[in-house]
């Protein structure tokens, strides 16, 4: 049944510039004689006060005409997709995905979608859950009207995951991921028959069904999103993490380091140094940090990792071995003989499982890394010694004073150099 809402109180958040362009895409629309709606993760998050930047237009009547006629209307790129019957108008600054409304039919469990042209309650109808299936209709006569036909906006402000349909997990076993991922971001509950079709959709496996870089791909979304640590909780809870690696374990420990990876980020933050990585990545060794190595050699076969992700992994096989030595280091060179060999993900796995020693981890990243000699082979030769073994030997030992901070400027490194290559010989 559908109800039709005014939100143009929410409607007064979208900037200018896209209000107009929506504006502009409803009267062509209107030239046309077809309806147009945003649907997706748009309208949900315009109701939560949000402008989601992910702007997917459907069409009742022919998206591919529509999108033609736009794009020539706005200029910009078109990509047409005439298998999928859909087309993307890329602007400047944003895209427009384009769709005509439709209808799906699953023939087996988790197979692809038989599609068929329909109506604009069908095609809200063939999505995950009520919350993404609300409608803005952009046509100027009913612009901003927001049209929900299974309750969504009630849902959203009851917080509440609700699937459209009690098949909905049989057709499509990643919905089981993307409920899990809104039920973290937004911190929502599952509705009650929701929970019980996830809990028996699970049951009976449907996850199976998946091929292992999809299964991948989910998880790695999750941890992607805006709360993994509940999202990893919530897979723990309906027991799917044993898909993933029949090692893993979610006890008190694991949640306490999950909690910890915000602390080292956020810690990480306010040293403003340059670093690349991905923070995902962190939540992930969290999650397979206690796993053996056979364990984490089967894992990275199974799902395809990568070799620089692999050697993060192997890497935490070694942290408590890394925090007792880094512990115990003496002197600034032990640090940094210790800590140049990881990558900055292992340093701050060391900082998750023990935060007590960022002193040393901080002094290595703002510092020490960046520690280097200005004697070289040259003045080693103009001393009159000709190249060998002994060169790299005595360097080394001018960087470890440099790192303890026993010689600074370049005179005091010749001058210790010297003495040391005097100590040599007369060995
Ligand atoms: P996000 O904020 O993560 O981008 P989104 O809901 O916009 O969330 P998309 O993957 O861009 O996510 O999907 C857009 C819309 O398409 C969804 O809101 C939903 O209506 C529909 N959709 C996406 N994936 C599925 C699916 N597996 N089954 C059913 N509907 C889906």
């Amino acid at each position: 049944q559908e109800k039709r809402y005014d939100i143009s109180d929410k409607l007064e958040l979208i900037d200018e510039q896209l209000l107009a362009l929506l504006k502009k895409a409803g009267r062509m629309a209107d030239s046309l004689d077809f309806d147009l709606y945003i649907v997706g993760g748009f309208p949900r998050d315009l109701v939560l006060g949000q402008v989601n930047h992910d702007l997917d237009l459907v069409v009742e009547g022919d998206g591919i005409e529509f999108a033609r006629e736009l794009s020539k209307e706005l200029g910009g790129h078109l990509d047409i997709y005439h298998e999928f019957g859909t087309a993307v108008v890329s602007l400047e600054d944003l895209k427009l995905d384009i769709a005509t409304t439709r209808v799906e039919y699953y023939p087996q469990v988790a197979s692809l979608p038989e599609v068929e042209h329909g109506s604009i309650q069908q095609d809200l109808f063939r999505r995950d859950f009520t919350i993404n299936a609300l409608a803005i209709q952009l046509n100027q006569a009913s612009f901003g009207q927001l049209v929900d036909y299974f309750s969504g906006k009630k849902d959203l402000e009851k917080g509440l995951i609700r699937l459209l349909h009690n098949f909905s997990l049989y057709d499509d076993p990643t919905r089981i991921f993307r409920g899990f991922r809104f039920a973290s971001r937004y911190d929502y509950n599952f509705e009650e028959n929701t929970e019980d079709l996830f809990k028996h959709a699970i049951e009976l496996d449907v996850i199976e069904k998946l091929s292992s870089d999809r299964l991948f791909n989910k998880l790695e979304l999750g941890l992607k999103d805006r709360n993994p640590v509940r999202f990893i909780s919530l897979l723990d809870e309906y027991n799917i993490l044993s898909y993933f690696s029949p090692g893993i374990e979610w006890n008190h420990e694991t949640e306490i380091l999950e909690n910890n990876v915000t602390k080292v980020l956020d810690w990480l933050h306010d040293l403003e140094i340059v670093t690349s990585f991905e923070e995902w990545v962190l939540y992930l060794i969290v999650l397979v940090h206690g796993l053996n190595e056979t364990e984490i050699k089967d894992f990275a076969n199974k799902f395809n990792i990568n070799k620089n992700l692999f050697d993060r992994l192997m890497t935490s096989l070694k942290a408590d071995k890394y925090i007792r030595i880094l512990h115990d280091a003496e002197d600034n060179s032990a640090i940094y003989y210790l800590l140049q060999g990881l990558a900055i993900e292992d340093m701050l796995f060391l900082l998750i499982k023990d935060f007590s020693l960022e002193e040393e981890i901080k002094l290595y990243l703002e510092k020490l890394q960046w520690t280097d000699i200005e004697v070289s082979g040259e003045e080693i030769i103009a001393l009159g010694y000709s190249p060998g073994p002994i060169f790299r030997e005595v360097l080394d030992e001018v960087r470890k004073a440099k790192l303890n901070g026993e010689v600074e400027t370049y005179e005091e490194e010749k001058e210790y150099l010297e003495q040391l290559l005097a100590e040599r010989e007369s060995e």
